[in-house]
């Protein structure tokens, strides 16, 4: 498999540390609010990264941490802590907040089809061994204490910033700036803060160095290394964290072991609205509940994320989605029909399609090519049992639940067939908004249904 690293900023070659084993490492959210479509987007990217590599074979461990604890809003240390800031605003506690949002996390992965990962290690459950991690560092050497927190000195790892090509000039140019006069250079980071003496914060532990909380990179490099060693395969995140937080991640990693934490770097691109980044001032910040609301199937939202390259992100748009959904539709149902058709026949797996798409997921993931092959093979003249056995196949990767037996055709309870027939009242009424709800509200409650041409079929899901 060929992987860009962004560490070399160029494609190459996949090697594992183990023969047949990968450790992932995929920077995870940060539960102070509920997860916008674009940060699903960079998990549904690497939940396909995590799925092919099981498709060509190797064992995955991946971890996906819980950022459960206060990272400050401004990235120079300084600023309102997150969580702190959203407990005040909903009127509980930061320990609620973080529950909140982590259930509203893992109710996305659900509804996206997103594989449970190997683990999910929360920041809060960890700071032990973020403590150990800043003594190793402090150990070594690279460490300064300021009226404040305890700080990386960047000087001291001479290859600081080449991980993100900065101008490290540049940057002590701006400095001038500083709010934190004490840092001896711009780009040093706290390892550990120190609590403010006039406000009690809900969140401090005891530390060697004082009661107070870990700064925002120190979770990530003790996790990582916890559960996959001091050098694991991939690190995964946003294109937003080279800068800063995998710099920093990179640093520290340098600074408790002497060696890069992982061998690859990816980095997704980010989902766009109306040209600008998905933020609060530039609008798109819908999470996959509202889109559910306005009527979308939320695997409609996995089947658009597909059709990028997760280098290149996407524009959203609610039309996109739309076409989206239309796709993903034809899809589920001609998978309904052949379903019927290869009742007495076991199909067969095409190799010359399957051989295409392995070649197209090994490239770096290049899923619009995978999805075009996809559809070359539904529009070829394999027969339909073929076709399924194929699909099916394909699904391991693509994630759209198409393999899954318990979705077989069972007794329909009265309650559904009533929700079914409404429906199709709603459907020769021409009414497009009633029928989509009905569909969404049948889909909840466990069965599927699809349009044939004058009737419907009702499947379990
Ligand atoms: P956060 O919860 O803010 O830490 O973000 C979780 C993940 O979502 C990070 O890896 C971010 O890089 C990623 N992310 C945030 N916004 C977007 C976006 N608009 N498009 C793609 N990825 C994003
Ligand atoms: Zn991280």
């Amino acid at each position: 498999m060929k992987i860009y690293n962004t560490l070399i900023r160029q494609k190459e070659e996949f090697k594992p540390i183990k023969d047949g084993e990968v450790g992932i490492y995929s920077c995870g959210p940060t539960v102070y609010s509920s997860p916008h479509i674009g940060n699903m987007y960079a998990y549904v990217c690497w939940d396909v990264l995590v799925r092919t590599l099981k498709y060509l074979g190797y064992k995955v461990n991946n971890v996906v941490n819980i950022t459960d604890v206060g990272h400050l809003t401004s990235d120079a240390d300084s600023g309102e802590d997150k969580m702190e800031k959203g407990s005040k605003k909903e009127g509980m506690t930061v320990w609620e907040i973080a529950k909140k949002y982590e259930n509203e996390f893992l109710e996305n992965l659900k509804e996206l089809n997103i594989e449970m990962p190997w683990k999910m290690p929360r920041a809060t459950e960890h700071i032990a061994e973020q403590i150990e991690l800043i003594k190793k560092i402090e150990a070594n050497g690279f460490t300064y204490k300021t009226s404040d927190g305890i700080y990386f000195d960047t000087a001291k790892f001479p290859d600081y910033g080449k991980f993100a090509n900065l101008n490290l000039e540049k940057l002590r140019e701006g400095a001038r700036v500083e709010i934190n006069e004490e840092k001896k250079n711009p780009t040093d980071f706290a390892l550990w803060k120190f609590s403010p003496t006039d406000v009690k914060r809900q969140m401090e532990w005891e530390s060697p160095w004082g009661v107070g909380f870990p700064g925002w990179h120190i979770e990530c490099t003790a996790m990582s290394t916890k559960y996959l060693g001091e050098t694991f395969d991939i690190h995964t995140g946003g294109e937003d964290h080279i800068n800063i937080h995998h710099t920093n991640e990179i640093a520290q990693g340098f600074g408790a072991f002497g060696k890069i934490s992982a061998n690859y770097w990816m980095h997704n691109a980010f989902i766009t609205f109306g040209g600008s980044k998905i933020s609060k001032s530039s609008g798109g910040l819908y999470t996959i509940f509202d889109l559910k609301e306005m009527g979308f199937d939320s695997l409609a939202y996995r089947y658009l994320v597909l059709g990028s390259h997760y280098r290149k992100g996407m524009e959203f748009s609610v039309e996109n989605l739309k076409s989206a959904q239309t796709a993903y539709r034809k899809l589920e149902g001609l998978w309904f029909e052949w379903r019927s058709d290869s009742e007495t026949k076991n199909g067969i797996i095409s190799e010359k399609f399957n051989n295409e798409f392995k070649e197209a997921i090994s490239n770096d993931l290049a899923m619009p090519e995978a999805m075009a092959i996809l559809w070359k093979m539904v529009k070829s003249n394999l027969d339909n049992a073929d076709k399924l056995a194929t699909l099916i196949e394909f699904d391991k990767v693509l994630g759209f639940n198409f393999g899954i037996d318990s979705r077989k055709k069972e007794e329909i309870p009265e309650e559904i067939e009533k929700l079914v027939e409404e429906r199709q009242k709603a459907r020769e009424e021409k009414n497009w908004v009633e029928s989509d709800r009905l569909r969404e509200a049948i889909k909840d409650k466990g069965y599927l249904v699809e349009d044939l041409k004058n009737t419907c079929k009702i499947l379990k899901i």
